[in-house]
């Protein structure tokens, strides 16, 4: 019988990333993109089979709009088999530990979540919304960023602030990245031969945003992104961890407002900030620290090193320690970002082999680690074939 497809969509404020998904296979039957929504110049693109098509949406087109161009398209290539729309949603509270099929409720319960995150659950509600209108016969599921790390227990998502803050306003750890950490843990596993079930892993996901996560038995219990995707790892523009002091400290000396200072933390810091400004881009940093560029240098320092001391630090959340797991744009190509954040973690016997380490990049999996050492894996993300792995689940329950 032929196998059942999804269409997995993301919807951003002004554009909508959607991928037509054979759940048993990496590779998408069809994928595109439609950009500027709202603006002018609204566009459509798409690949099917490697040949590239697009067109040009009607102008200030809609999220709407944009879907009822889409949907027919994916019909026709699906030719009957498209049991169900999985939408990916960025943060379900603590209301979804899972992901569910939607009608009312679900709905209603993302809308009340948009306060934790007001620039993404409204922009994934125009697209499910309009979804669901457009194509009401089958059925919609939201699959959450944050639902994974449901699993965190109270020590470790709680902050040490006053109670009411967390009862009151949700101010907790939720985590981010759920749907990456939760795919390549499957897969390490899957493909070291280690019981998923009887495990302990730490993953480090790492594009233009950067987390960790402690995966013990399959289960999220720890994981460095918090109430914000701000906290944890340094990344591309997002400074990660700083002192909460720094808020006061640049208000009162240099009389900046909480606007200018969020944009600071979230756009100017990082790998950009660290590297006075020359690149929030990896490839860029290593280029220019390979020609002898002194921040460059220090960028991927700090990068390392802080990634290396989540890492150690997530370790405390594991009963058993069977691995690390590289991930993102960063961890699935980056030789020496892996080399140098290995070498930091030289006490908990890791040890990578150069020649395995060179040769696992542009999108291969394989395992990295010299005998003896703990498994470090490279294992590429796939974050649309698990969307669309667990609305198959979500469906058939
Ligand atoms: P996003 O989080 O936007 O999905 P990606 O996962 O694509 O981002 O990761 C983007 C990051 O990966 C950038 O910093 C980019 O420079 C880095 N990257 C991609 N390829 C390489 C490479 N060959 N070497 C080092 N870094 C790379």
């Amino acid at each position: 019988m032929a196998s059942s497809l999804v269409l997995v969509v993301n919807c951003g404020s002004s554009s909508i990333k959607f991928a037509l998904v054979n759940p048993q296979k990496s590779e998408f039957i069809m994928e595109g993109v439609a950009e500027r929504l709202g603006e002018k110049e609204a566009d459509l693109k798409w690949i099917i089979s490697g040949e590239k098509q697009s067109l040009a949406l009607d102008e200030y087109a809609n999220h709407k709009a944009a879907l009822a161009r889409i949907l027919p398209k994916v019909q026709t290539v699906a030719d009957g088999r498209l049991v169900a729309i999985g939408h990916r949603v960025v943060h379900g509270g603590e209301h979804f530990t899972e992901a569910c099929i939607l009608d009312e409720a679900p709905i209603a319960a993302i809308r009340d979540t948009a306060a934790l995150a007001p620039l993404h659950n409204p922009a994934n509600l125009l697209g499910i919304e309009a979804a669901m209108k457009l194509f009401p016969e089958v059925p919609h599921v939201a699959v959450f960023d944050t639902a994974f790390h449901q699993t965190l227990p109270d020590y470790a998502f709680r902050y040490a602030i006053p109670e009411k803050i967390y009862t009151e306003q949700g101010v907790r750890r939720y985590g981010f990245h759920g749907t990456s950490h939760r795919y390549v843990v499957e897969e390490a596993a899957r493909l070291a031969g280690i019981d998923l079930a009887n495990s302990g892993w730490l993953t480090a996901h790492l594009g233009n945003g950067c987390s960790t996560a402690a995966v013990m038995n399959g289960r999220s219990v720890d994981t460095s992104m918090g109430f914000t995707p701000l906290e944890g790892l340094v990344m591309g523009t997002r400074s990660g961890d700083v002192d909460p002091n720094l808020h006061g400290f640049l208000h009162r000396k240099l009389g900046w407002d909480l606007e200018k200072i969020d944009h600071m933390l979230n756009k100017e810091s990082g790998l950009l900030g660290l590297s006075a400004g020359l690149s929030n881009d990896m490839r860029a940093l290593e280029k220019a620290r390979s020609e002898g560029n002194a921040s460059a240098r220090l960028a991927i320092d700090v990068f390392c090193y802080r990634l290396a001391k989540s890492l150690a630090g997530l370790a405390c959340a594991l009963e058993r320690f069977d691995g690390i797991i590289f991930t993102g744009g960063i961890g699935e190509n980056s030789v020496l970002i892996r080399e140098k954040t290995a070498s930091h973690l030289k006490l908990f016997g890791v040890a990578i082999d150069d020649e395995l380490n060179r040769q696992n990049v542009g999108g291969k999996a394989g395992k990295i680690h010299q005998p003896g050492s703990p498994e470090i894996w490279v294992v590429p993300t796939n974050e649309e074939r698990q969307i669309a792995v667990e609305t198959l689940a979500c469906i058939a329950e």
